[in-house]
């Protein structure tokens, strides 16, 4: 697994030192360029395709050994990490990421023009991150069909202009947002550490530029000035079309957050995003849906390609998961530095959601009579004392809703989206009060969730009659190899938390069978065995295998004990349908979701 990891992280370097950032240039003699010369005001290409220089940036920073080491643990760091989407826990708190803004070299220019284009630049930021842009719908009703099986995500962050305690010399004053306005030079500042700082001028020969992972030490990314923010700009700091609806600063986080372009260097070199699939290479101006490479359908429409800012409106869950994960494993100093220098709201790290969900409804004014709003008349139907079913009235035109809930006083929120009016909750401890919440995903984005609602299951019967009723039995049969010392198992739930263990056992019992049974609510479970020794329990030295059956002795799943470290077999339990299926996970995320279940427990 070691050789793996290394070899994972020498193919990484190889791309990055190989790929290069898009293949159009700045062609001094096309029409464009010719006109580019004559109007001080633009200042970038028009041609088909969007640029970046992240791929040149990263040539150079990885040039130097020191960067390179730090840069590879921090991707051995996150390797660690359970990367799949499936296994995240819904967004009541959002992470705050306090930015800095820097205009550079603006003539003449506009302040508060300024402060309010860098205003808007941030709520864009926070509308594409979160999957409430206005434009999500294209996904949604459309584009998601020709991708199936992959979620657009929403990464639980939330953007904010720094406000208070301000590094001194750049004339910002208490409780004024962080946009300085030539005050700086190049794409670095000290005094700016612990900041996600973007720096915005003229004429860089790129839209936009950032490190592939930045490093809150003062980094930053670089926007041209004429890519940056939407609307009507300020003189000379104006987005022209097609690149002024504020997604070069999109684009570009999502590389400071670690996402790579969505080709990553074509078919045989990957993103590192386990859904997005693999493209050949870029994809300018607005591409048609269905477009494809690799042998698979192109996703042309994600912030990670260079399409038109029009044309690109989506993060996949893979995405979104591998950016949390990479602010919480590499840039919890910029995260931790919000409480130092934001005071603008009053939700950090508090656990009221409301305020941090109701962004996308700006307008409460002149609503109309009918249109789509949060879930009203939920209702509560207890299955039995570890399941329940809640159930809402339908929003109009809603395109689906999500449900959140947790036991009272606990911290993390379960969520669960879908398009029915109706969700039933398993895997619940009995006697227990719950809280949830629900909210609409409309056309404009998601509402606000309802107000909390708790219910309570019901107390546990001690009686195993009524036990039986309520759980879905199977049973797990493991047989030993010589080495019985080196060999343990677990059950864990699809949340990862453990529900029994086992072994290790004596040596020298070679063909011992060791039977459990277990009676488990619905839900999903995988059962790992360990082999110490990461030689498996097959077959130099015994015949051990392991596996997983019904109460009536049908095998649901098995493993032939011919492994390394570990096997691990998946099952899912419906006890309404009856169904006991074998669900076998990609292994590559597994590996990744194991390490981190011995980890964290
Ligand atoms: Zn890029």
């Amino acid at each position: 697994m070691k050789n793996q990891i290394s070899f994972f992280l020498f193919a990484f370097t190889l791309i990055l030192l190989v790929t290069s950032c898009g293949e159009d240039s700045l062609e001094p003699d096309s029409s464009f360029g010719a006109e580019l010369q004559t109007n001080e005001e633009s200042s970038i290409d028009h041609s088909s395709h969007r640029n970046c220089g992240m791929a040149d940036k990263m040539e150079k920073l990885m040039s130097n050994p020191d960067y390179q080491r730090i840069h590879l643990e921090k991707l051995r760091k996150l390797a660690l990490m359970d990367n799949d989407p499936k296994h995240r826990s819904t967004c009541a708190n959002p992470v705050l990421i306090p930015m800095a803004i820097h205009f550079q070299g603006i003539s003449s220019p506009n302040a508060s023009c300024l402060v309010s284009l860098a205003q808007n630049q941030v709520d864009i930021l926070n509308k594409d991150f979160t999957g409430s842009n206005s434009d999500i719908n294209k996904w949604s009703s459309n584009a998601a069909s020709y991708f199936p099986g992959v979620a657009n995500g929403e990464a639980c962050v939330k953007f904010v202009l720094a406000d208070k305690n301000h590094p001194s010399g750049y004339g910002l004053s208490e409780g004024s947002p962080a946009v300085t306005i030539n005050k700086t030079n190049g794409d670095r500042i000290n005094a700016f550490t612990k900041y996600l700082n973007v720096f915005v001028r003229s004429n860089l020969g790129f839209l936009g530029e950032s490190p592939l992972g930045g490093a809150g030490n003062g980094d930053g990314v670089l926007v041209d000035a004429a890519a940056f923010g939407a609307g009507s700009g300020c003189g000379n700091v104006s987005p022209e079309a097609p690149y002024n609806l504020g997604r070069t600063l999109t684009h570009e986080i999502g590389h400071y957050l670690l996402l790579d372009h969505i080709w990553g260097g074509g078919c045989n070199q990957d993103d590192d995003v386990n859904d997005t699939p693999n493209q050949n290479s870029d994809y300018g101006g607005c591409p048609s849906l269905g477009a494809s490479s690799c042998g698979s359908t192109d996703m042309h429409m994600n912030y990670m390609d260079y399409s038109n800012d029009a044309c690109m409106y989506m993060f996949s869950a893979g995405q979104a998961t591998r950016m949390e994960n990479y602010l919480s494993s590499s840039l919890s100093n910029i995260t931790n530095n919000a409480s130092n220098v934001y005071g603008g709201g009053d939700d950090n790290g508090s656990d009221n959601t409301d305020d941090n969900d109701d962004d996308t409804t700006d307008n409460d004014d002149n609503e109309p009579i009918e249109t789509c709003d949060k879930p009203s008349s939920t209702n509560v139907t207890i299955v039995n004392n570890r399941k329940v079913k809640v159930s809402w009235e339908a929003s109009f035109e809603a395109i689906r809703y999500q449900l959140i809930y947790r036991k009272v006083g606990a911290n993390r929120w379960t969520r669960r989206s879908g398009t029915s009016t109706s969700r039933t909750l398993g895997s619940l401890t009995a006697g227990a009060d719950y809280e949830y919440r629900v909210r609409t995903r409309c056309s404009s984005g998601w509402t606000g969730y309802t107000a909390k609602q708790i219910f309570n299951t019901v107390e546990d019967d001690t009686s195993s009659d009524n036990d039986d009723a309520n759980c879905n039995t199977i049973k797990f049969e493991l047989v030993l190899d010589q080495y019985g010392s080196e060999t343990s198992w677990e059950l864990v739930d699809e949340n990862n938390s453990r529900i029994a263990t086992g072994g290790p056992y004596k040596d020298g019992q070679a063909g011992r069978k060791i039977t459990k049974e277990f009676c488990l609510p619905d839900g999903c479970y995988t059962m790992y065995v360990d082999d110490a020794y990461g030689d498996g329990i097959c077959c130099d030295y015994g015949d051990g295998y392991f596996k997983l059956m019904t109460s009536n002795g049908s095998v649901i799943a098995e493993s032939d004990g011919y492994f390394g470290n570990y096997d691990y077999l998946d099952v899912c339990l419906d006890g309404n349908s009856g169904s006991l299926r074998n669900r076998k996970t990609d292994p590559k995320s597994k590996k990744l979701a194991r390490k981190k279940v011995l980890a964290s427990n």
